[in-house]
């Protein structure tokens, strides 16, 4: 399968990586739309959180807890927003699911 993610996964594109243990990796976004922009995203291919189901949930569970830390470590205690784009009218570009974790910044609320 040709997947961007699951090409930096296995290192044959390389990735400036903050986080990874055995089944997620989190990465700086190549494209920052915020001071802080990491993607993380699990190692098992998952298209897309329309794709998350009982038999594979546990790893979003734990991209959370990623999450946490590593909003921790990047001093976001003023706020940060995690988001995930879901198929092609929420402008999801890369079909491995991923999680934004944006800081930083101020967020508007509705987004566009
Ligand atoms: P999406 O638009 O699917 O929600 O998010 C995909 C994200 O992947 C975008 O923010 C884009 O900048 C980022 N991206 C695309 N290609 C690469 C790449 O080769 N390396 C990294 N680090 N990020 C990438
Ligand atoms: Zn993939």
């Amino acid at each position: 399968m040709d997947c961007l993610f699951c090409s930096i996964i296995k290192g044959d594109i390389p990735s400036k990586k903050v986080y990874e243990d055995d089944s997620v990796l989190a990465f700086y976004d190549i494209n920052p739309q915020a001071p802080v922009h990491i993607l993380i995203i699990p190692k098992e291919h998952i298209t897309s959180a329309a794709d998350i189901t009982a038999a594979n949930s546990a790893v979003v569970a734990h991209i959370f807890e990623a999450a946490s830390k590593l909003a921790g470590e990047a001093g976001l205690s003023d706020g940060f927003r995690i988001v995930t784009n879901c198929g092609d009218s929420a402008g999801q570009s890369v079909k491995h699911l991923h999680f934004h974790l944006l800081g930083g910044r101020d967020f508007t609320w509705p987004p566009g």
